[in-house]
């Protein structure tokens, strides 16, 4: 029986009509890409863990008042969320020198950045995201200066809550990606925090060894990438109890 209709499926999760008006299901997938998409495969139990860790990241900047998408966890690897419309830009965050940072402008990986630096990308596979910068965005109406105004803004708060929140468990932040959407709600429009905050999306290393737990042990064939996520987890204190291999079918939990 086709509970409800697919909407669009990405790489790593798939999006779902939701129960009622204004919402949508996000389900996560055990499948991770890498460099466009050129390398692929799984990483068991990622989904569920994503699902659970971005979850509990979203709850806890809602808590601070940052706007969110998320409504809440239905299961094991399904969340309700309200329906917006994406904005086409990744906003990527950095604090140490990382990735395509590094690479780049030849800035060893793990310099830590005088400040806290934020790059536009425009959401096109085909174009594999470009970097653009503000000119472009406002150019082309991808965003209005009043909308990005919103988003540094966000973004800003987030990092240093996330930063401040990651590093009380002994993480550090490297880097990380945010989408945002827009929210209409009585002839008003939001700009709301939306898409995961995930291993997926973010650089984070033991804030003492600088052992990375994240996609990158994935990119760059690390080994033990599930040990990775699931250690993210563990020291949020929000590992399901039962270990991620009971997970494998949705749940309904309250
Ligand atoms: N990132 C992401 N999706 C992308 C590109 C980057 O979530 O399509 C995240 C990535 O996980 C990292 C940060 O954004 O935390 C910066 O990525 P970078 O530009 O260094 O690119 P990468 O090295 O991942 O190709």
């Amino acid at each position: 029986m086709a509970r409800r209709r697919q909407l669009y499926e990405g790489k790593a999760k798939i999006l779902f009509e939701g129960p009622e008006p204004g919402t949508l299901v996000q389900y996560f997938k055990d499948d991770a890409t890498a460099f466009n998409a050129q390398k692929k495969g799984t990483i068991t139990g990622k989904g569920v863990l994503n699902n659970r860790i971005s979850e509990y990241l979203m709850q806890r900047l809602g808590e601070i008042g940052i706007p969110t998408h998320f409504i809440r966890r239905l299961n094991m690897r399904e969340q309700l969320v309200r329906e917006v419309e994406i904005i086409p830009l990744e906003i990527v965050v950095r604090n140490v020198a990382a990735g395509s940072l590094a690479s780049r402008l030849g800035i060893q990986e793990g310099t830590r950045l005088p400040r806290s630096i934020i790059e536009y990308y425009y959401k096109n596979d085909a174009l594999q995201d470009p970097m653009v910068s503000e000119e472009h965005i406002t150019a082309f109406g991808w965003a209005s200066t009043h909308d990005l105004d919103d988003i540094v803004q966000l973004t800003l708060r987030v990092n240093d809550f996330l930063t401040g929140l990651l590093l009380g468990v002994g993480i550090t932040l490297v880097d990380f990606k945010l989408e945002f959407g827009r929210l209409y709600e009585n002839d008003e429009m939001r700009i709301v925090l939306a898409d995961e905050i995930s291993p997926d999306n973010c650089r984070l290393w033991d804030a003492k060894t600088g052992e990375k737990m994240d996609k990158d042990r994935f990119r760059r064939d690390l080994g033990k990438v599930e040990e990775g996520y699931q250690e993210v987890a563990r020291r949020l204190g929000i590992l399901p109890e039962a270990g991620v291999r009971d997970m494998k079918g949705p749940e309904v939990m309250q």
